[in-house]
């Protein structure tokens, strides 16, 4: 469905002709609608956990009032839910301080062999924790690219949580990367050997709050915006995102960073 904006306008004067000026509108009110899905989606999400939290409130006031058991279980829940607030306000933050910040093309070199390294440091206890083990298979020398290297940790931070969160029962991730010369593109690999990520759900796993299933992703403290934030980063870097996965063998994200212009 097309939507235009028309106006007129006298060609002389008293000649009585008119040029007619048809102005696209669609895309403006594709970006009006895509916007108010955000914000509802935004409020249903941050709403969830505070009707718990008031729900538990209740609770306690009530019936659980001497009951030392069941309010400490309560409270613990409680906890849970205001984290998981928190952790959606920080992404919801990063979304739109990357929508709010004006597009340069980055100048700093980073390189991304020891930024990989780091990100496997800080994910160190949470691979720990689910029981998998993160193995680097990067070329020897440094692998240059221009980027924000703030940004680019944020990219492969989300890659390897991701890998360890859902692709833990595969017991291990790889992350690899490749430099085929100064020309070409250079990538890097994020593959776990989890339970991969049904065909039909792929095109759409980078959009805002997809999940393939909610209650795993919730149960993962997922907030459904890491893959968005991600794509976004890598379109100010003029780099893409591809993923291939197996139901049953396992998924893989690469990064494709474009030879140097
Ligand atoms: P979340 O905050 O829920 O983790 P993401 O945007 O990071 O959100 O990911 C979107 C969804 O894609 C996840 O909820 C999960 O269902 C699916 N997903 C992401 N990475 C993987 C993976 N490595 N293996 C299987 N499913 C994945």
């Amino acid at each position: 469905e097309r939507v235009y904006r028309v106006s007129a306008m006298p060609i002389g004067e008293g000649t009585g002709l008119f040029v007619f000026l048809f102005k696209d509108q669609s895309e403006a009110r594709r970006i009006d609608r895509m916007r108010a899905d955000f914000i509802a989606n935004a409020s249903h999400e941050l709403r969830t956990p505070l009707a718990s939290i008031a729900g538990f409130i209740e609770t306690l006031r009530g019936p659980a009032r001497d009951d030392a058991q069941a309010r400490e279980n309560f409270l613990q829940i409680m906890q849970n839910q205001t984290a998981r607030m928190a952790r959606l306000i920080d992404d919801l933050l990063s979304l739109s301080r990357l929508e709010v910040k004006p597009y340069s093309a980055p100048t700093e070199k980073v390189d991304l062999c020891s930024l990989l390294q780091g990100v496997g440091d800080s994910l160190a206890h949470l691979a720990r924790e689910s029981g998998v083990k993160i193995t680097f298979d990067l070329p020897p020398g440094p692998l240059e690219v221009a980027g924000n290297r703030d940004e680019l940790v944020q990219v492969f931070e989300n890659l390897l949580e991701n890998a360890c969160k859902y692709g833990s029962s595969g017991g291990r991730v790889v992350v690899s990367a490749e430099d085929a010369g100064p020309e070409a593109e250079k990538t890097v690999t994020v593959t776990d050997f989890g339970p991969g990520i049904p065909e039909e759900h792929i095109p759409r796993i980078t959009e805002r709050f997809y999940r393939v299933d909610v209650d795993t992703s919730r149960a993962q403290k997922g907030t459904g915006l890491g893959l968005s934030i991600v794509k976004h980063i890598l379109t100010r870097h003029g780099a893409r995102l591809s993923i291939r996965s197996r139901v049953g063998e396992g998924s893989s994200f690469t990064v494709h960073f474009p030879p140097p212009a």
